[in-house]
């Protein structure tokens, strides 16, 4: 008699449908490590194996455009679906109890290819107006460039945000918190004013993770993720994902995502699966961490101010505490000379790495300077959007995502170097 896993993973193998069945109720620890991940009933190896094949040996009646495909039919070439990859997006899609989703090379190959599968000439867009540097950027020129409209708005004020849908806006795209001001939206609220305008609801939940924020659950109809950050969160494999409801992804995957090709290495997929497998226990050590590491600096001389939305001095914090459940890793501070301590953390920090992205096992800082970035990835348009960054960012900040190292190694790194 066959065990329960190997049946499932001979259901599995012989199509790309995901039997969600099989760990639906199941805690978020469980899912983590079981979701999508079944024995080989061929070997009984009881880790994923990597399928690298790019093609899949087929029988005379599969057909050769994308268009016929369904979803029942068996893997046939990697861009179209792939075994490992498909497991990985199970894996994710039971983490934020999505209905499915679908893996991407990269954050900005998930980011864009919604983008571009939701957007025709004629169309309109809300999208915060401080968003990850690539977002805003593709958004300032590539997106208006093929007569899409889009209306830059702080999301986090929802009066600007309800004055800047139009009739033909077909989609709102918030971060929260977003990158890199740690500024949050209410997603629930935005959902309610996006369906009212007919519009769908997109969160690049990149920094909260599921561990935080579950979007489609307050009524987002895409959740985004860079899996190259907390998801994988061992900084050695770049990845994105989009989530939603198979009314909209299906239709998306065979249209767009499959024809544009972003699509995430099978040997990517196997890491990142291995890295989530640990992800909810590293969320909580990354919160308590960067909880610590947050009130320490609040009392440092040389720091200024510190934004983390675990703590009271954060702006928003009765909705960071009414919207997610951990606070997750990434603080931001100032200090009097931003430039001048860059320097100084370059130079002499001996554990944490000076280097740009987050989430990862090793902490990482990078200074973020406001006229740099304003002038490059942000144009913030009114004296109201320019009040709101100051709010949260002045001069510049420090992006500080708090590791997994002792907390006391990484305060005496940090002290060290500024002094
Ligand atoms: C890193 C990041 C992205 C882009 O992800 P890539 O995997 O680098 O393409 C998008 N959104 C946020 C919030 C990010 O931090």
């Amino acid at each position: 008699m066959q065990s329960f896993y190997c049946r499932i993973m001979e259901e599995f193998i012989m199509t790309p449908n995901i039997p969600t069945h099989a760990v639906a109720g199941l805690g978020e620890q469980t899912k983590a490590i079981h979701a999508g991940e079944y024995p080989d009933p061929s070997t009984r190896a009881s880790s994923p194996n990597i399928v690298m094949s790019t093609t899949f040996v087929s029988d005379a009646e599969t057909g050769f455009s994308v268009e016929g495909l369904s979803e029942n039919d068996p893997f046939i070439y990697t861009r179209w679906g792939n075994p490992t990859i498909r497991q990985l997006e199970e894996k994710v899609a039971a983490l934020e109890e999505a209905e499915t989703a679908i893996a991407f090379a990269s954050g900005m190959a998930a980011a864009s290819t919604l983008l571009f599968h939701t957007l025709k000439a004629g169309d309109h867009a809300v999208v915060s107006d401080v968003a990850y540097a690539a977002l805003a950027e593709i958004t300032n020129e590539m997106v208006p460039g093929l007569h899409i409209g889009i209306t830059k708005v702080d999301t986090s004020d929802l009066d600007a945000l309800r004055a800047a849908i139009q009739a033909n806006t077909r989609i709102i795209y918030i971060e929260t918190p977003c990158n890199p001001l740690l500024r949050l939206t209410d997603i629930a609220a935005v959902a309610d004013m996006a369906h009212r305008a007919g519009a769908k609801l997109a969160v690049d939940s990149t920094f909260a993770t599921p561990a935080a924020t579950r979007p489609l659950l307050s009524g987002a109809d895409f959740v985004i993720h860079s899996m190259t950050k907390y998801l994988g969160g061992h900084g050695d494999a770049l990845g994105g994902i989009l989530l939603g409801s198979k009314a909209d992804l299906t239709p998306l995957r065979k249209k767009t995502a499959i024809r544009m090709g972003g699509v995430i290495s099978p040997f990517n997929a196997w890491l990142i699966m291995r890295g989530i497998a640990t992800f909810p226990l590293r969320m909580r050590a990354h919160q308590e961490n960067a909880l610590q590491i947050a009130r320490r600096l609040e009392q440092h001389p040389e720091v200024k101010r510190v934004i983390y939305p675990g703590l009271p001095s954060h702006p928003q914090y009765e909705l960071a505490q009414r919207q997610m459940k951990n606070f997750s890793g990434i603080l931001t501070f100032q200090v009097e000379n931003g430039k001048e301590q860059a320097r100084k953390f370059a130079e002499r920090l001996q554990i944490i790495h000076y280097a740009v992205s987050l989430g990862h096992h090793r902490s990482l800082i990078f200074y973020l300077d406001s006229k740099d970035l304003q002038h490059t990835s942000f144009q913030l348009a009114t004296p109201r959007q320019q009040e709101s960054w100051n709010a949260f960012a002045g001069e510049g900040i420090f992006r500080l995502s708090v590791g997994l190292e002792d907390a006391a190694d990484l305060i005496a790194d940090l002290e060290q170097a500024m002094t």
